[in-house]
């Protein structure tokens, strides 16, 4: 069969982008909607609303796009390279949703290695960054994965990753507290061994800033 008769029943998504996954099912996640608009008191069929389960499936689908990605296939090609001092990439947006709320958090993640004859397009880093945020989550796991994940990729000497964000489910419920921020780190090979190493890191995530 060509993949032409597929186009209808397979949208948006590119081959080789499902990471072992069953599609995202849009129509399950309407029906879902409708069902918490109904539990809340609320008429799913008054005007405002007649489109919003429609509009929360694909909202989701683009934020839980990182299910359906491998991060490390984006890492997946490195240039060999001499240089062997450290990369730094400060200041990559993330938007992420808390797992325990499914409500979103966001903020900056700061990653640095030590490169062992390869190195990796700085977008790469980015695009690692997306498809770790981009599925329910929590902070302290993402900071790991991310960390671990260049670190295997690149077979890199050190890596250090910084992650700096807001919760709001921190800022709109619970305790609320709205200019909250949290910060956390996950350190690996010599960022973890060598304490000039790991002061250089801190010390060129304070320049500029
Ligand atoms: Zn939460």
């Amino acid at each position: 069969m060509s993949s032409a008769a597929h186009t209808n029943s397979v949208p948006r998504r590119k081959k080789g982008e499902s990471n072992g996954r069953p599609p995202v099912d849009l129509a399950r996640i309407q029906a879902a909607v409708r069902e918490i608009l109904l539990a809340i008191g609320e008429d799913p069929d008054r005007e405002g609303l007649l489109e919003t389960p429609q509009r929360v499936a694909r909202m989701y689908e683009e934020l839980f796009a990182g299910l359906h990605k491998n991060p490390a296939g984006v890492l997946g090609k490195t240039f060999s390279e001499k240089y062997d001092e450290m990369v730094l990439v400060k200041n990559i947006g993330f938007e992420s949703m808390c797992e325990h709320h499914l409500l979103p958090f966001f903020g900056k993640a700061h990653i640095a290695y030590l490169p062992n004859g390869r190195i990796v397009g700085l977008s790469k880093l980015a695009r690692a960054v997306d498809a770790l945020a981009r599925r329910p989550q929590v902070q302290e796991r993402m900071t790991q994965e991310l960390a671990d994940l260049v670190m295997r990729e690149l077979n890199a000497r050190g890596v250090g990753v910084v992650l700096e964000a807001s919760h709001t489910c921190m800022a709109i419920r619970g305790v609320r507290k709205p200019d909250s921020l949290c910060t956390t780190s996950a350190m690996r090979g010599v960022f973890q061994t060598n304490l000039s190493t790991r002061s250089e890191f801190m010390a060129l995530l304070q320049t500029g800033k």
